[in-house]
């Protein structure tokens, strides 16, 4: 059944007199195990749709529901515990991603000691969601001495520490090259089917869009007519 629910969702950006409205009505229902990629021109709203599902950006009017928790009817406390207990995030920029004077275990780390894992539990859960990810053997490194498709197998494992519900990644493979990519979207691929997370993928990559189950089209912040059939599927 549904975790992720938007009904009618609106965003509005107010700059002085100048009004946005960067999602104008978004439906959108994700299914819990489900991993999806969104597509549509820049500028269509995929960035401020993952910023609300983020808990990072309130949303106008309209319904948001991730899991029990209403984003449209938060209060600031139940942001920060929201956002630390239910949701990860990965940036397109691997720089975004990751502590640059802290080794891939020490980023890992950082999330659960914010959560209050005790300390003699945390290392071990950090090597074991590196090794998971397929980069245990960089959990020594600098980011610096990381390659970006490593940098961005390691932001999947900072994001997954605290064991969230939903993962949502933002162009998270847009600076690799096409091998690299798929490394990455292979990491999401584990976050989503042994981890269990559920998967939301903003992207203009092939590499990705074509092989998820279900693509969803943005277009002027709202999900298009056309949403694109799962791979497979005939239109009847
Ligand atoms: P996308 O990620 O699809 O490129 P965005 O969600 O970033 O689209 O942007 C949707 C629209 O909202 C764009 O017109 C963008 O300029 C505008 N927008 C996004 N964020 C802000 C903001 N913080 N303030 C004002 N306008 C914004
Ligand atoms: P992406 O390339 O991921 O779509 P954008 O370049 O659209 O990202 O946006 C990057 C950041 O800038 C986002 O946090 C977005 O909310 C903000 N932003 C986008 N457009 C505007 C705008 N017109 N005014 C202010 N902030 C904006």
């Amino acid at each position: 059944d549904a975790l992720i629910v938007c009904d009618n969702l609106v965003r509005i950006y107010q700059t002085g007199t100048i009004e946005v409205q960067a999602l104008q009505g978004l439906d959108l229902l994700v299914d819990a195990g489900e991993m999806i990629a969104v597509v549509g021109a820049s500028g269509s709203g995929k960035s401020t749709l993952l910023a609300v599902l983020s808990g990072i950006d309130a949303p106008t009017a309209g319904r948001v529901r991730v899991g029990r928790w209403d984003l449209m009817a938060m209060s600031a406390a139940d942001r920060v515990r929201y956002r630390r207990s239910m949701v990860g995030f990965v940036w397109q920029q691997t720089s975004r991603n990751l502590v640059p004077y802290l080794t891939a275990e020490q980023n890992v780390i950082l999330p659960l000691t914010f959560a209050g894992v005790p300390r003699r539990h945390r290392r071990r859960r950090a090597v074991e969601i590196l090794d998971v990810l397929g980069v245990g053997r960089c959990a020594g490194h600098l980011p610096r001495e990381m390659s970006g498709g490593e940098q961005q197998r390691v932001a999947i494992a900072v994001a997954l520490a605290n064991s969230p519900r939903v993962i949502l990644a933002d162009e998270p493979t847009g600076e690799l090259d096409v091998s690299t990519s798929q490394e990455v979207f292979d990491a999401l691929r584990t976050a989503n089917r042994d981890v269990g997370a559920t998967v939301v993928i903003v992207t203009h990559d092939p590499t990705v869009s074509g092989q998820v189950e279900r693509t969803v089209a943005i277009r002027d912040g709202r999900t298009s007519s056309e949403v694109l059939r799962a791979r497979g599927e005939d239109d009847g």
